[in-house]
């Protein structure tokens, strides 16, 4: 299949097991807040940061950083990354409010999706990942997301359209814990079918639960979009949820999943934190979808 050229133009993180691995970060710190424990990878002592020069930087920025259309890796400075993400902010955003959302269709089978060609986002995730908050956060709605939660129920393809000019689509969730492994197959085929024919598909949104460690189907998941060069941004959930017993933090998680990412993965793709329960994450995750769009558009 070919991709539309501004897809591949749009999203330059090559996937290949082949490729040697980035080189290791050195100082650069990731935008998290409420946290320094990963800006300084644990080989390296913070009384001892070894010198680096401008091109290691600019290495790291390109393989760590997702850096959009318009703006090239020298010209990054940490206050144009969103925080809690690795996103760079190009020239290309802008008109990120959500003023209207329409509920368009409900689709059976990817074939059946609105054909204007107007660019889409879609949402998956693992069942419970937080996808219907995710979705009525976005559009400031209540119960916009109208997808079944039960496994063994048919599974639709939902299009909501976003000011008259996008969509925001809801598929079906994975990886029900109680599913019958037939069911998981019916998933597969359904909605792997969409990903590869939908060629007005800006990008997919993967959402991952941060307060759990990393699990193996959304890696697998993750690991399939990378193979088929279909666009991808990581969107970690729950963010706000701190357990009280020994489990580990959110930033904790996402620093183990973004370590098992990268070794697939020559460029990082993007990603960012968010939390339904707070707002945190909302209004930047829709400026990274901006831009991508706007650039689509262009
Ligand atoms: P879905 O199955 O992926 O659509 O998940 P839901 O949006 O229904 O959320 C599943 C559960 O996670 C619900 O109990 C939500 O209240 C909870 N949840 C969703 N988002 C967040 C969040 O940002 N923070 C916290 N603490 N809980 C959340």
């Amino acid at each position: 299949m070919l991709l539309p050229a501004a897809r591949l133009r749009l999203f330059t993180h090559r996937f290949s097991s082949l490729l040697p691995p980035p080189p290791p970060p050195l100082h650069f710190s990731l935008p998290f807040r409420n946290s320094t424990s990963h800006s300084i990878p644990p080989n390296i002592s913070a009384t001892k940061t070894p010198k680096i020069s401008i091109s290691d930087t600019t290495k790291f920025t390109q393989t760590l950083l997702f850096i959009p259309p318009g703006i090239s890796p020298e010209e990054v400075t940490e206050n144009i990354i969103l925080p809690g993400s690795n996103i760079v902010l190009g020239p290309y955003a802008g008109d990120a409010k959500v003023k209207e959302v329409q509920f368009v269709s409900s689709s059976v089978r990817p074939k059946d999706c609105p054909k204007d060609d107007r660019p889409e986002f879609a949402m998956l995730g693992r069942s419970n990942v937080g996808k219907s908050s995710l979705i009525n956060s976005l559009v400031r709605k209540k119960e916009v997301a109208l997808t079944s939660k039960k496994p063994g129920k048919t599974q639709l393809i939902n299009h909501f359209l976003v000011n008259r000019s996008w969509y925001l689509v809801d598929l079906p969730g994975y990886g029900f814990a109680n599913a019958p492994e037939s069911t998981r197959m019916d998933w597969s085929s359904f909605t792997k079918g969409y990903f590869l024919n939908r060629e007005s598909l800006v990008s997919v949104l993967l959402l991952v639960d941060a307060s759990v460690p990393p699990q193996k189907i959304d890696l697998d998941c993750a690991n399939w979009l990378g193979r088929n060069n279909i666009p991808m941004t990581i969107v970690f959930t729950k963010c706000d949820k701190v357990k009280n017993s020994k489990g580990r933090r959110p930033d904790e998680n996402i620093k183990s999943f973004q370590e098992l990412i990268k070794e697939n993965y020559k460029i990082h793709p993007p990603w960012i934190m968010t939390s339904s329960a707070t707002g945190f994450g909302r209004d930047d995750l829709l400026l990274h979808m901006s831009q991508l769009r706007n650039y689509w558009d262009n």
